[in-house]
Formats: C-alpha cells, sequence, structure tokens
C-alpha cells in the first residue's frame, strides 16, 4: 500500500496547505483518511474527487473533518456532469449523532457507522479501532493490508493501550502536536518523547510524526522523539509518498 500526506497541520492549516488529511491507496482503491480544511484543494494535485472510494474520519473536530461539506458538493456537481457516481461511503463513529448525521447527504455520500470493537473491511483494508484519549471520541485505525500494517493514532495524549495497538507497525503515523518541554495531556494531544516512546515500546519499524505545531523548529520534534526511538522518524509534509511493502 502507499500513504500519502495530504494535510500534516494540527487544528488549522498553514498558509497554502491542509490540515489532517491522508491517501492510502492499494490494489486501486483509495481511501480518504480524515478530511480537514485544505484537503480537498490539496488532494486534486494526486485524485479527482470523484476517483476516492470512500472516507473515513477519526473524529469530528474541524481540523479532521472540515471539508467533508465541500467533497460533497464537488461530488454532486461531478456526478451531474458525468451522468452519475456511486455514493460515497464515509465511515465515521456514532458517539457524536448530529455530527454522524452530516456524513450523508443525498444520494451523494453516506455515512456508515463503524463499530470501535469490531474490525471494519473498507477495499482491501482491514482495520481495527482504539479510542483515544482526546476531548472528544477519537478513534485510532490499525489498517492492514497485504500483510503490512499502518497505524494512524488520531489525535489523542499518551495512552499505554496504544503499545499493544500499535504493536510491529511498518509505519507509525503519529500526532505529535507539543515539543517535548510542554504538556499536551490537558489538550489531549503527544509530545515529541511520548511519540518515541511508543515507538519504541510497540517496535515498530518507522515513525512519521504529524498534526505538527504550528510554532518552533520542527526538526525538534524529530530530535527528542529520536531520544526514546532508534529507527527511522521522519516529519510529514504535504505530499509526502511512503511506499509501505
Ligand atoms: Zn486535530
Ligand atoms: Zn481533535
Amino acid at each position: 500500500m502507499q500513504l500519502q500526506i495530504i494535510g500534516c497541520w494540527g487544528g488549522y492549516p498553514k498558509a497554502n496547505e491542509a490540515s489532517s488529511g491522508y491517501l492510502l491507496e492499494c490494489e486501486g482503491f483509495h481511501l480518504l483518511i480524515d478530511c480537514g480544511s485544505g484537503v480537498l484543494s490539496k488532494l486534486q494535485n494526486t485524485l479527482k474527487p470523484e476517483q476516492i472510494d470512500a472516507v473515513i474520519v477519526s473524529h469530528y473536530h474541524s481540523d479532521h473533518i472540515a471539508d467533508i461539506g465541500v467533497l460533497q458538493h464537488a461530488r454532486l456537481i461531478q456526478g451531474i456532469l458525468a451522468g452519475t457516481l456511486p455514493n460515497l461511503p464515509i465511515y465515521g463513529h456514532q458517539l457524536n449523532a448530529q455530527e454522524f448525521e452530516k456524513l450523508t447527504y443525498k444520494q451523494i455520500t453516506k455515512g456508515i457507522a463503524y463499530e470501535p470493537i469490531a474490525p471494519l473491511n473498507v477495499g482491501p483494508f482491514k482495520i481495527q479501532f482504539l479510542q483515544t484519549a482526546h476531548p472528544v471520541p477519537c478513534f485510532a485505525m490499525r489498517i492492514e493490508a497485504k500483510g503490512k500494517v499502518l497505524v494512524y493514532t488520531a489525535d489523542t495524549s499518551f495512552k499505554p493501550e496504544l503499545i499493544d495497538f500499535s504493536k510491529d507497525a511498518d509505519v507509525l503515523l503519529c500526532e505529535c502536536n507539543f515539543y517535548g518541554n510542554l504538556d499536551g495531556k490537558a489538550a489531549g494531544h503527544m509530545r515529541s518523547f511520548d511519540c518515541g516512546t511508543l515507538a519504541s515500546k510497540a517496535n515498530v519499524k518507522e515513525l512519521v510524526l504529524t498534526h505538527l505545531p504550528h510554532f518552533g523548529n520542527l526538526q525538534q520534534l524529530v530530535e527528542e522523539a529520536g531520544q526514546h526511538f532508534t529507527g527511522k522518524i521522519q516529519l510529514a509534509f504535504q505530499d509526502l509518498k511512503i511506499i509501505i511493502d
């Protein structure tokens, strides 16, 4: 499978960039993970909105779902131009019913609830969930295809259950919203040190830091995570592609 970073910024997008959005492709199937502000614009450097096969959202904060509405408009307009487009499945949790309802729009997109305790099959992907430690219900995802594993932490402060959940992953796409000298726990986010510790204890092959802060020297995040994890670490950036095979 191939992971492409569409947006990597926490909270809101940097100028001309996007907040959380990740495109995962396997066997020609395109799954968009989270759809934050700016994602629909940046996605189109790679893929037309009508080429997305499914969307899954971790939670309903705007930096992860702001572009769902415009994705729906894009599919509506392109469906009219093309004559027809399949109803796009958007997977989300049901713990916030009002937000979940917005995933369904006419016959354009269809909200489908994932059950946190049950693995979900979407195209070639098998997805498992773990509720994170965040001010609103949010789910990390362990995504497997062709024997390879991507774990996406979504938004969370460090919680020990993440270690087992991320065990032996090929890539850990890990939120890193805080530098090591700050305490992100109250905000529901991880520090660089937490990311390194998680990667090390879970024995992952590669750590990718994302959901990045808007201040400071981002390279410091890599250096601090590296004090706890000796494997490969890189910062997410727009259009970074990672082949997981
Ligand atoms: Zn966020
Ligand atoms: Zn959030």
